[in-house]
């Protein structure tokens, strides 16, 4: 952090404070000794779904949660349940620094907590699930056949 008074580049962070989802650090000059404040705020970078054909859409909770819902219909499954599930999948999802994350790897990831929920649910989801699966290889390899 450049010393805001003498423009140094050389400082110490003397105290750290966290409040709520910021932080405050207390920062001394080591070459002008005089102190200033900066803080830390979270950055919530939204995420980017990479979909099979390489292309890439924002990720968006609602679709997913309509993707679930389809597969529970009927099923003794409330609302809420499907809710939590959705948070438990997007919790759990291996995000890389560009805040990316593969199609696939949502689906196997809603497949694995069905699986715990509902197994009819589940069974309806794998069975779409894979189905888009197999329509998307066909492609590919058409798209393999053109080249
Ligand atoms: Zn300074």
């Amino acid at each position: 952090m450049i010393c805001p008074f003498c423009k140094v580049d050389n400082d110490k962070v003397v105290d750290s404070r966290v409040s709520g989802t910021a932080i405050r650090r207390r920062r001394e000059c080591q070459a002008c000794g005089r102190r200033f404040t900066t803080r830390e705020y979270l950055e919530i970078q939204p995420l980017t779904v990479i979909k099979r054909s390489g292309e890439k859409e924002p990720f968006q909770r609602e679709k997913l949660i309509r993707g679930i819902m389809n597969s529970c219909k009927k099923r003794p499954i409330s609302p809420e349940d499907i809710e939590e599930l959705a948070t438990r999948v997007e919790n759990a999802l291996p995000v890389n620094d560009n805040s990316e994350v593969g199609y696939d790897t949502i689906g196997n990831l809603v497949m694995q907590e069905l699986k715990k929920l509902d197994p009819v649910a589940y069974v309806r989801f794998a069975s779409i699930y894979r189905e888009f699966k197999e329509v998307g290889e066909f492609v590919d390899q058409i798209k393999t056949l053109d080249k």
